[in-house]
């Protein structure tokens, strides 16, 4: 079965923070959109880069907490996108 394409558009971010446990999975797949400081603190790009969606939706996928929501806003849609984890 043929997965169905992301649609194009700036992406859009959210980490919900109080859901993250700082495992940093998504900071090895998307490395320029979240970064660690320090043990606990997650920072990241809420509008990254269109460039960075193959990274950011792998990062959202092996989130072992299911914390990263991406959703795209094309002219006046704005569609969220159900991540699917692995
Ligand atoms: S993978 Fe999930 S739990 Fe781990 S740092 Fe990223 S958002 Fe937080």
């Amino acid at each position: 079965m043929t997965e169905p394409a992301a649609p194009s558009g700036p992406i859009h971010v959210v980490v919900d923070l109080n859901r993250c446990q700082a495992y940093a999975q998504c900071c090895f797949f998307a490395p320029d959109v979240f970064k660690l400081h320090g043990e606990e603190a997650l920072w990241y790009d809420p509008e990254p880069d269109a460039s960075q969606r193959e990274r950011v939706l792998r990062a959202a996928a092996v989130c072992p907490v299911q914390a990263i929501t991406v959703a795209w806003s094309e002219a006046a849609n704005r569609q969220k996108v159900e991540v699917p984890h692995a």
